[in-house]
């Protein structure tokens, strides 16, 4: 079932076909390997799998069927479509992680040793941030930030000595701030550097950083858009360098001990089939829903990608194929309409995270910011008012109605 002598062209068949395993018992769906360790019939074949020639598993820190079936998906959804160097269809190296956290730890401790410095952009969510202010730092790398949006202050940034890693999300949770992959590589790519790609909020379906030479690496929360049904946590860290994957990257990721586990791999697996359909309603529902508030008196303006008004519209349409669920908005009134507002919701979940089934809403300044000072929270945008919505698949007349009545 897996050999095909055709290419598949759409990425919906890429992500219900694409990475899967025959099974031995022919089992249809992949099955979860509840087992620590597997078990070998000689000596000599423990050997073998220890030497990498036999690729049966060995002990699930190291692997699982399941792991190798998602990392599959994954890689071959980052990389439908796109052309290697050598000519012949881009091959890359998944490595699946218990949370995007544990993913992001060992791109940026496999990648930088004290002395080496981390560019980044001044908008990334909020764990990325605080990894690497209070861990990553710790261990002599330095973190500079610049508006990476901005080409100048980029190329000056670029400058500084001893950068190894230059480090952007986009769209950035949860400003949706989003950054020019292609320059931004192109010119990390020319400087020597490594470049790594948050692409959560996008998803393999809109947006592909590896079509740009310089990115060498992309990561997923796959928490996110890929589970799509938030019943699991887990991350995924992808490179365009097999060999360095394979060793140094794989090194850090198994003796650091960040490995997935077979009940959340195969609730993904499941996820992410489903990509392309949940995604293409994501968007559509999102786009009504941008376009309701912005005309609706109770809101102050509305932060949106796909809206002409956003500042970065025109990066986000040239790199990504639509501009996705995630949008904010101002209730006009400070921090008081904003909890009455989240509190009048009757369908939409009150919740961080995102990338559900779904519409999920969160008031910022009260929950995730609430421990901020008020003047740094509102430097990046996180004023009182502000509403983050992950915004789901459910008939958008139902959302309209909802939000409709909570505004009142
Ligand atoms: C959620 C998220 C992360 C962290 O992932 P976890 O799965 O929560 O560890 C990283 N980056 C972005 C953009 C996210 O939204």
């Amino acid at each position: 079932m897996s050999s095909k002598d055709f290419k598949m062209k759409g990425s919906s068949t890429v992500a219900v076909h694409g990475g899967n395993e025959p099974d031995p018992m022919y089992s249809h769906i992949t099955p979860i390997y509840a087992s620590s360790t597997f078990y070998f019939d000689t000596a000599e074949q423990g050997m073998e799998r220890f030497a990498g020639e036999d690729k049966t598993q060995i002990y699930t820190r190291l692997g699982n069927p399941g792991f190798k079936v998602a990392e599959q998906k994954i890689a071959a959804l980052e990389a439908h479509g796109i052309t290697g160097q050598d000519g012949n269809p881009l091959q890359l190296k998944a490595l699946l992680h218990a949370s995007g956290q544990a993913a992001m730890s060992t791109l940026f401790l496999s990648t930088c040793k004290p002395g080496d410095k981390i560019l980044t952009h001044f908008s990334l969510y909020g764990g990325t941030q605080e990894l690497l202010t209070k861990v990553v730092e710790e261990h002599q790398i330095e973190i500079i930030v610049a508006d990476l949006r901005n080409p100048e202050l980029a190329a000056k940034a670029m400058e500084t000595p001893g950068i190894r890693l230059v480090h952007i999300e986009t769209p950035a949770n949860p400003t949706l701030s989003c950054v020019d992959i292609s320059l931004i590589s192109e010119m990390a790519k020319q400087k020597g550097y490594l470049v790594s790609v948050d692409n959560t909020f996008a998803s393999p379906y809109l947006q592909q950083p590896f079509k740009y030479p310089g990115v060498d690496f992309v990561f997923h929360s796959t928490t996110k858009y890929l589970n799509g049904h938030g019943s699991a946590i887990g991350g995924v860290l992808l490179g365009r360098d097999l060999e360095f994957m394979k060793t140094k990257v794989w090194k850090w990721h198994v003796l650091l001990g960040g490995n997935a586990n077979p009940f959340d791999c195969y609730l993904l697996i499941q996820g992410m089939k489903t990509l392309e359909l949940r995604m293409d309603r994501h968007c559509s529902n999102a786009m009504v829903v941008a376009e309701y508030l912005e005309k609706h008196p109770q809101v102050e303006k509305v932060m949106f990608t796909g809206l002409p008004s956003h500042p970065d519209h025109a990066i986000a349409k040239k790199q990504m194929k639509n501009f996705g669920g995630m949008l904010s908005f101002e209730v006009k009134g400070g921090i008081e309409a904003g909890v009455r507002f989240i509190n009048r919701l009757q369908l939409c979940t009150r919740a961080v995270s995102l990338g559900t089934l779904d519409t999920l809403v969160s008031h910022p300044a009260s929950m995730s910011h609430v421990g901020v000072p008020k003047a740094e929270r509102e430097s990046y945008g996180i004023t009182d008012g502000l509403i983050r919505m992950s915004v789901g698949i459910e008939n958008i007349e139902d959302i309209l109605t909802d939000l409709e009545q909570a505004l009142q």
